[in-house]
């Protein structure tokens, strides 16, 4: 399938962006990236990696999660040469992107790497690497990430040659109840404390960041965001989520980023795919209303019915929260729980309403409003959990939380391009504060 891809970026002229995390266990020698380690790191490559509490291990396991102890040159010079062979063999690449290990607080505490920054030591990499590429003659465009510890701008150290780098800001842990667009006076940096960083939540606090390191590089960057990688969960009308992907799409140029790359669920269609639909469209024409967008889209889905539609997927946006589903805010919430008992009650409703309107679709409409239908069930299961959760009543959740599991695990097949049931079950768990599993 990449091969596929290649061949039609290629075709189509697109710029050509890879990689990620990985470089770290690709120092390690360690080929694969995100997976646990079969075995424990042998005495070669316990050298190599991040002292954390005394110990050099994988980081939980997994070793693309794992920093180096960057101050060690042997691990330097693993690194530089990861990166540098496969720029060197894989031209098709315009931008190729070097982050660090994934995951935060978990980076090398001896001494020598005590007496610098994790972004210095990051900075000077990307010098070395861009070094070897100048020498051997190689143009690839490198991505720089910002993001959790590298939020921070290096103290030290300084690009040689910054028009080989790209900066991509990705404020993973953002809000978003709200929009770039309302955003307020921009703070002070918050201090960086070695592995007792804080994830900044707010947007300013998140700007605060990107603009600190614009005042040192005002060179091409891009935003690399989350709205469908994990928030979307919590907005059960899709409406509210799409909203804030338009503006903020319209927000880019005032924040001096040429562009927008969304690390999202490629299943993101439950009850529709208006988000995807409103991010292409935006981006590809930043001037297109997304009231048009909004008319254009659910007439074509849903015919005649389209404006009652959207009033019901407007209330349920109006009733849900992307934060409280991602773990932002406390977990005991009076005021939501009573939101999520009002929706409970609306999808019940609509589910007569959409029970009529299945039966006498247009064939080809037929999708649309069965995926509705069983978004009502989808949304009275998981509001249940959520609102026992929110209202205090945490005796009752693990089992509401298991029969909502249990629903889309049992409807997986029927649904399974629309819904990515591994990952709203993952971040519910890793999140919200459910269980994955109980006893029976
Ligand atoms: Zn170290």
């Amino acid at each position: 399938m990449c091969r596929q891809i290649d061949q039609a970026i290629a075709c189509r002229g697109l710029l050509h962006h890879r990689v990620g995390h990985g470089w770290t266990s690709k120092a390690m020698g360690i080929p694969y990236a995100c997976a646990p380690a079969k075995m424990a790191p042998s005495k070669e490559q316990r050298l190599l990696l991040a002292q954390v509490n005394g110990v050099r291990d994988f980081w939980e396991e997994i070793p693309s999660n794992t920093n180096l102890c960057y101050s060690n040159p042997m691990a330097q010079c693993a690194f530089i040469k990861g990166v540098t062979e496969y720029a060197a063999n894989h031209p098709e690449v315009d931008y190729l992107h070097v982050w660090l290990a994934d995951e935060y607080n978990n980076v090398c505490e001896c001494h020598s790497c005590r007496s610098t920054s994790l972004t210095d030591q990051y900075i000077s990499l990307l010098n070395e690497i861009d070094s070897a590429l100048v020498q051997s003659g190689i143009s690839t465009h490198i991505v720089l990430l910002l993001y959790q510890e590298l939020l921070w701008p290096p103290v030290r150290q300084k690009l040689v040659h910054p028009e080989r780098f790209t900066l991509m800001f990705a404020p993973i842990s953002r809000t978003f109840n709200r929009s770039y667009s309302c955003r307020g006076p921009i703070p002070n940096l918050m201090p960086y404390r070695r592995n007792q960083i804080v994830l900044p939540h707010t947007l300013e606090e998140n700007i605060a960041f990107l603009e600190a390191w614009k005042a040192g590089y005002d060179t091409d960057s891009f935003v690399y965001d989350y709205p469908l990688g994990r928030a979307h969960y919590g907005d059960l009308g899709y409406h509210h989520i799409a909203r804030i992907i338009s503006s903020d799409i319209k927000e880019l140029s005032s924040l001096k980023l040429n562009g927008y790359i969304s690390c999202q669920e490629l299943r993101a269609a439950l009850p529709n795919a208006f988000p995807n639909y409103v991010m292409g469209r935006t981006l590809w024409n930043k001037n297109l209303s997304f009231e048009i967008l909004e008319e254009e889209y659910y007439s074509a889905l849903y015919g005649s019915d389209w404006s009652t539609v959207k009033e019901y997927l407007l209330k349920l946006s109006s009733l849900t929260s992307c934060d409280y589903f991602n773990g932002i805010g406390p977990r005991y919430n009076p005021e939501q729980a009573a939101r999520y008992k009002e929706v409970e009650f609306l999808s019940g409703e609509f589910h007569l309403y959409i029970k009529q309107r299945l039966d006498t679709a247009e064939p080809f409409r037929k999708i649309f409003f069965s995926l509705l239908d069983y978004h009502t069930e989808y949304c009275i299961l998981i509001t249940k959990a959520l609102e026992a959760q929110a209202a205090g009543r945490v005796s009752e959740v693990p089992e509401l939380w298991n029969t909502f599991m249990n629903f889309i695990r049992m409807h997986e097949p029927e649904f399974q391009p629309y819904l990515d049931v591994y990952r709203v079950l993952e971040v519910g768990t890793k999140y919200t504060g459910f269980s994955l599993d109980i006893e029976r």
